[in-house]
């Protein structure tokens, strides 16, 4: 899979990306990243991208002339079909299911805006999604690239060491991930739940859809109308529900 990242900064998205599972990806030839630096495409000596919004107000605005150029140049390069992504608080909010989505392409275009933005009618020109971290402003679009890569990365295959543990994580299912532990098994008078210890995958396995379905019910209850469980699942969550119920 191919990531194509337009920025101002992309010193900033080499040096985040070339590292741990993303880094290895890319030694593998499972991912590329490519950082294309907007500024290149500027026609003024100065190499300037923003200037003043017109109407007034506060910040700069980036131009729409070397975003477009930038663009058109990629997409010479680019030979099947790819969504072109502006990262912004406007957009959709980032979730395992959109990853899901990015996943299947081979080539993702990721733009990244600066000060206030990015002049409206390149993004009209250019652009066909939109998506945010959430509801939060920071200065640039790249940490939100760096953070779309990092999350579509762990579902090609071959990138995780392990295929399957993309599979269980968090938000799979719509249930948050079961608590984990490693050696030893005691820590500062603390033990490892002692059903880790028996070998018994069955026990095991049910040992953490329950563990999954209880903290999911109490952080992110908003996720349980989502989740798939079986009838035993169902019946554990209203147990838990009337537990928690019994005890306000
Ligand atoms: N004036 C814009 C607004 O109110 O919608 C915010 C501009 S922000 C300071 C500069 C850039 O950072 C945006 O163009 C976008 O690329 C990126 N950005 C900021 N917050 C983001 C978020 N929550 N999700 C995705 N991108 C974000």
């Amino acid at each position: 899979m191919n990531f194509h990242v337009m920025t101002l900064f992309p010193d900033m998205i080499n040096a985040g990306m070339h590292h741990s599972i993303t880094g290895r990806a890319m030694d593998k030839g499972l991912i590329s990243v490519r950082a294309v630096d907007i500024r290149d495409y500027t026609h003024n000596k100065n190499r300037r991208v923003d200037d003043y919004p017109y109407g007034g107000g506060a910040g700069m605005v980036m131009q729409a002339q070397p975003v477009y150029d930038c663009y058109q140049d990629l997409k010479r390069q680019i030979c099947g079909p790819h969504p072109v992504i502006y990262m912004s608080p406007q957009g959709r909010v980032f979730n395992q299911s959109i990853a899901r989505e990015l996943a299947q392409y081979e080539d993702v275009v990721l733009l990244c805006g600066h000060y206030e933005g990015i002049d409206e009618r390149v993004l009209d020109m250019i652009v066909t999604d939109q998506i945010s971290i959430g509801d939060f402003i920071l200065t640039g679009g790249e940490l939100p690239a760096m953070l779309i890569m990092d999350c579509v990365s762990r579902l090609i295959p071959g990138v995780l060491n392990n295929d399957v543990s993309a599979d269980i994580e968090s938000f799979q299912d719509n249930l948050l991930e079961y608590p984990q532990y490693t050696r030893p098994e005691e820590f500062m008078g603390r033990r490892v739940p002692e059903i880790l210890l028996t070998g018994h995958h069955a026990n095991i396995e049910k040992w953490r859809r329950e563990q999954s379905i209880a903290r999911t019910l109490q952080r992110r209850p908003d996720l349980l109308k989502q989740a798939k469980l079986t009838d035993a699942e169902m019946q554990f969550l209203s147990q838990r529900i009337q537990e928690h119920n019994g005890d306000e």
